[in-house]
């Protein structure tokens, strides 16, 4: 994906500078100095995020939309402004075009409840693939056994990657949207969006994003990408939590019926009759996460300012420096080596439950992911329970992946 020039034009990338800007980093569980390799599950805060976020409640803190005060209508411009940052961030065209939500699981209700329930019917399908974190899977089949319609699943290769020609042969008149994980969160594959949205748009189908695990690691650009929806959550992405952005192309967003009803969607209510307010205000019913939007803005400038395409070449250098240290682990095996991937090293190793894995890790001050990673189906397709997960960020280093390995070793030690 091009990038726009002020990617282009930033200083060196300074690891030890910017773990300066995140104060968890220098915590010391159990007196050894944290290694942290959890972000895929919820990223770490930097300062400006956390300063944007109290500020609000110190400074300028009222509800928005409503008032004519002072701080109601200084909070609603930094609110709007907000919205104004995500979309620059998303590379949307409009404002308008972007919702403020609870994360990803909410967007993806929201578009299956409102735009699925419109254009869904009985014998149509929903596409989806085999990698898909459960919130791209339940809210699809809670549609389709409403609408007596189908999900249909694409598979998978060994190394995780989507097989297009199966994904292709299965497209059909039938299939009314296609969801897709962009990058996955249990095996960190890159999927090749811009090819599965031209071939689903050639076929006339629209398709949905789910950026939950991209916006933290990828330029991300959906006027380029021309999909029809796209989300991510604040928490993955150095943000709050609570807060996540939905994209939806405007005439789409225009012509939904709304998600919640309450206040903030109408334009007039009567007992007889509703008129709802246009995008996105119908679908943030509700006082809304004021703050966390707001420290959503100061999130998206603040990775702005260090450069998505600087994060996403200094994570390309870490993990294939981390892929190449686990495999030296005697009875280690990676789920998930696609050609193309961000920031996700699952494993298994021989001999050893990942929940025991996780656990000997924790007392050496280094915190991984243990379980199913909320994808299921994607541990069937490996044959594996579980996994442990260790995922990295831009604030990680190469002597956290080393701490790791060490810690891994002993591991093996303990379990022979
Ligand atoms: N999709 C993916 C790929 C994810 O990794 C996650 C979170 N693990 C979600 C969706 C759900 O995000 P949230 O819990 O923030 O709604």
């Amino acid at each position: 994906m091009a990038l726009a020039q002020h990617q282009i034009d930033k200083p060196p990338f300074d690891v030890e500078a910017i773990r300066q800007d995140f104060p968890a980093l220098s915590l010391t569980p159990y007196g050894k100095s944290l290694v942290y390799l959890d972000s895929a599950a919820s990223a770490q805060k930097p300062e400006a995020v956390i300063e944007a976020e109290a500020r609000c409640y110190r400074e300028y803190y009222a509800n928005v939309h409503r008032g004519v005060h002072y701080l109601s209508t200084k909070a609603t411009v930094a609110y709007e402004d907000a919205r104004r940052n995500v979309a620059r961030f998303m590379g949307a065209g409009d404002p308008s075009e972007i919702v403020f939500v609870r994360g990803t699981t909410e967007a993806i209700n929201l578009v299956a409840a409102t735009y699925g329930r419109e254009h869904v019917g009985e014998g149509d399908e929903v596409l989806i693939t085999t990698m898909e974190h459960h919130s791209n899977i339940v809210p699809w089949q809670m549609l389709c056994e409403e609408k007596g319609a189908k999900l249909v699943v694409a598979p998978i290769d060994d190394r995780g990657d989507i097989i297009l020609e199966e994904l292709e042969k299965i497209m059909s008149e039938r299939t009314k949207l296609l969801a897709t994980v962009h990058v996955s969160n249990a095996l960190g594959t890159i999927n090749p969006v811009e090819r599965i949205i031209e071939m689903a748009h050639e076929r006339g189908i629209p398709v949905l994003l789910d950026g939950a695990q991209a916006a933290p690691h990828l330029p991300m650009n959906v006027a380029e990408l021309d999909c029809e929806f796209y989300t991510f959550s604040g928490h993955k992405a150095f943000g709050p939590s609570g807060i996540g952005a939905l994209y939806g192309k405007k005439e789409l967003l225009d012509a939904m019926p709304p998600y919640q009803g309450g206040g903030e969607m109408i334009r007039s209510v009567t007992f007889e009759k509703t008129e709802y307010a246009p995008a996105p205000a119908r679908f943030e019913a509700g006082t809304p996460n004021i703050a966390g939007a707001i420290a959503l803005g100061a999130t998206v400038d603040y990775l702005e300012a260090i450069g998505m395409g600087a994060i996403q070449a200094y994570e390309e250098e870490l993990l294939a420096y981390g892929t190449s240290a686990l495999e030296s682990v005697s009875g280690l095996r990676l789920i998930g080596t696609a050609v193309h991937k961000a920031s996700v090293l699952s494993f298994v190793m021989d001999g050893v439950h990942p929940h025991d894995i996780g656990t000997i890790l924790d007392r050496e001050g280094i915190a991984v992911r243990t379980g199913h990673h909320c994808a299921q189906p994607v541990m069937d397709r490996y044959g594996v329970a579980a996994t442990a997960r260790a995922s990295l960020a831009f604030y990680n280093t190469k002597e956290e992946i080393d701490r790791l390995i060490a810690g891994l070793e002993k591991v093996r030690e303990i379990f022979g």
